[in-house]
């Protein structure tokens, strides 16, 4: 019942068939590698009996997965037994995720043991939204993610190796997996087709390097370089080789200043970036502002545009905003933690 390295998966599983089907009957079982377990209620029923229970369970997707669950409910309390009386410490109680193959029937107790059944059901594993709570128990998250069925994001690597930086006092070195953490998360939401667009005040490259596609610069990047004179651009990999002896970066064409394409303090901030950013704020159904204070302007004033185009404002940054009473989500913990909970409860 439950996939192990290696063992070949159900191939129904895929296609979440709602109703229970009947599995095939074989002769002689085929050796997989996978570990069986099996559940057989103390008291024993007539066959008769057992085939009509098993046929009313068939019919009803909800009683076959209460059976099933059931049954798990026994396997974990068995495990947890077994882990305590031999104190090993790594073995984990299984979810109903791990299972490659869940099937409830009857049959002659030593022979259902072995695989073989009278008759027997395949039940569906469960409808993705109805897993979403599972997402958020640990050792339910890791036996998922040791049988490869939940992806293991880069976000939570990053943010477990911040935690250990915080703990073996490398603040700085946590402050960098955090961001990195952060912006693979945005990457994240994006790709899940959750996010449309990242507009932020960043300008190192770190969002473009997580893999966000949808990115508006408002302080520009540090990907480019121009001309302060003719206006030339080079790209970052380019400006090495325009340094001269006294370290100043000189244009190509007009031997003018170059320098990179940010924000610098007092200068204003591209006006493209900045329209579309306005545009995307005044048609967006929620924006997420994030690790933001929201009291330099005019980036302050994109929450504004979203909640009077009758979108929704959720902030999660730590310490108070001026828009905290207009959000409809208002998170004060760490930011890549608080998303990464967010990420977990979407599955
Ligand atoms: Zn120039």
């Amino acid at each position: 019942m439950v996939h192990t390295l290696g063992a070949e998966v159900s191939s129904g599983r895929g296609r979440r068939a709602r109703r229970p089907r009947p599995a095939p009957q074989t002769d002689a079982p085929a050796a997989v590698a996978l570990t069986r377990l099996t559940v057989i209620p103390a008291e024993a029923s007539q066959p008769e009996e057992a085939a009509a229970d098993l046929e009313r369970t068939a019919a009803d997707p909800e009683a076959a997965e209460a059976a099933v669950a059931d049954g798990l409910r026994t396997v974990n309390r068995l495990l947890r037994a077994h882990r305590i009386a031999t104190g090993d410490p790594y073995g984990h109680e299984i979810s109903r995720e791990a299972a490659a193959v869940a099937r409830i029937g009857h049959g002659g107790g030593e022979g259902l043991a072995d695989g073989r059944w009278e008759a027997a059901v395949e039940v569906a594993p469960p409808e993705r939204g109805r897993r979403r709570a599972e997402a958020l128990h640990p050792q339910e998250r890791l036996a998922g993610m040791l049988a490869g069925r939940e992806p293991i994001d880069a976000c939570e690597t990053l943010i477990l190796r911040a935690r250990a930086d915080l703990d073996h006092e490398r603040p700085r070195e946590a402050a960098l997996q955090l961001r990195a953490g952060l912006d693979a998360l945005l990457a994240e939401l994006e790709r899940r087709g959750l996010c449309e667009a990242v507009i932020t005040q960043n300008v190192d490259r770190l969002h473009r390097k997580a893999g966000s596609e949808q990115l508006i610069e408002v302080h520009g990047s540090i990907a480019t370089a121009s001309c302060t004179s003719c206006a030339a651009s080079y790209e970052l990999e380019q400006v090495e080789s325009l340094f001269d002896d006294e370290g100043i970066a000189t244009c190509e064409s007009c031997a003018g200043k170059v320098k990179p394409d940010v924000v610098l303090f007092g200068e204003l901030l591209p006006a493209d970036a900045m329209a579309e950013a306005e545009r995307l704020c005044s048609g967006a159904d929620l924006l997420m502002c994030i690790g933001s204070s929201l009291e330099v302007y005019p980036v302050a004033g994109l929450p504004e545009l979203t909640l009077g185009g009758g979108g929704r404002i959720a902030i999660v940054t730590q310490g108070s905003t001026p828009y905290d009473s207009d959000a409809a989500v208002r998170l004060d913990g760490d930011v890549a933690e608080e998303l990464q909970a967010v990420l977990a409860a979407l599955g």
